[in-house]
């Protein structure tokens, strides 16, 4: 899988096809200047913990949401890796991602148990994808919960702006005392960007972590745009971690420029970044999230450990 061009190929090619006209060429071609980003780093890949695979009526749902300009961002939000799913698997192992995510997320109750069986379909067809869950304040939400830790589920991701909940309720105490003694971490977008909810902010989120200091969480979005409030909590809770998804690019940085202020303690954090990238749902090419953290300069080894090595830590090889 670090091998882009063999890896492109299967599943939409067969010895003998026409070579398909212009997509396959386009990909080999980005394919190969991602490539060059983490060789140059001295990596053996990338690994994107956040990375959204979902049953396709509702990824086609979220696509139709965003480009429909109901994002809340003021501007179009136009699906640059809008392909059929194995189109996009092919895509990130042509990048030479080695792992990525499948994150997904309920809007409403009666919703997270079926997302996480197909999830866990997902995973067992896609090797290299992180078998991940979701959850949502609800009566069953602590069985689903302990049946998808058990089924070998590794990563969860709960979305306070998208599903509108209060992550103090006490339908899920349970849940974030399940996640934190298993240590399987949760990707929380808990940061008001790019609209806030009315749970969104450090204040909800820092109460369970006050309840569940051992939580192994990574803050979404870097926690645009509270970026401070919410490096402050990984300074707080070792537990506490944050993905980079969208994060300085030019994209993020017209809604919530990062503070220059706070680019020392980005560095100093270097232990708690993560990359991730949003893919497929983003407005521009996967390299460009890639180049924004690069951008930041603040140097090669801190670039291995938020592209690769803190996420092999965190999740396993
Ligand atoms: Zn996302």
């Amino acid at each position: 899988m670090t091998e882009p061009h063999a890896a492109a190929s299967p599943g939409h090619s067969r010895p003998g096809d026409a070579p398909p006209a212009g997509a396959h060429s386009a990909d080999d071609a980005e394919a190969a200047r991602v490539t060059e980003f983490w060789q140059g780093l001295g990596l053996p890949g990338l690994v994107d913990i956040h990375t959204h695979f979902m049953p396709p009526n509702v990824l086609a749902k979220v696509w139709a949401f965003f480009e429909g300009g109901h994002a809340g961002v003021g501007r179009a939000w136009p699906i640059a890796y809008r392909r059929p799913e194995e189109e996009r698997i092919a895509l990130l192992r042509g990048f030479g991602v080695r792992r990525f995510s499948a994150l997904l997320y309920p809007h409403k109750p009666d919703m997270a148990a079926w997302l996480n069986s197909w999830a866990a379909g997902f995973a067992a067809r896609t090797p290299d994808a992180l078998h991940s869950a979701t959850f949502f304040p609800e009566p069953r939400a602590a069985g689903y919960v302990a049946e998808a830790i058990g089924a070998g589920a590794r990563l969860f991701k709960a979305h306070l702006q998208v599903g509108g909940y209060d992550p103090r309720d006490e339908m899920l105490d349970a849940v974030w005392g399940m996640l934190a003694d298993a240590r399987v971490p949760v990707v929380v977008h808990c940061g008001s960007g790019p609209t806030p909810g009315p749970f969104t902010g450090p204040g909800p989120i820092s109460e369970v972590l006050a309840r569940h200091p051992r939580l192994t969480m990574i803050v979404a979005h870097l926690g645009a745009p509270e970026y401070g409030e919410f490096l402050d909590l990984a300074g707080r809770y070792p537990g506490v971690h944050l993905d980079t998804t969208m994060a300085f690019t030019g994209f993020m940085e017209r809604l919530a420029p990062f503070p220059a202020a706070l680019l020392p303690r980005l560095a100093h954090a270097a232990d708690r970044i993560l990359l991730g990238s949003d893919f497929p749902n983003i407005p521009y090419p996967y390299l460009h999230q890639l180049e924004a953290l690069a951008r930041l300069d603040l140097g090669a080894s801190w670039l291995r450990a938020v592209c690769h090595d803190n996420a092999v830590r965190l999740l396993g090889p």
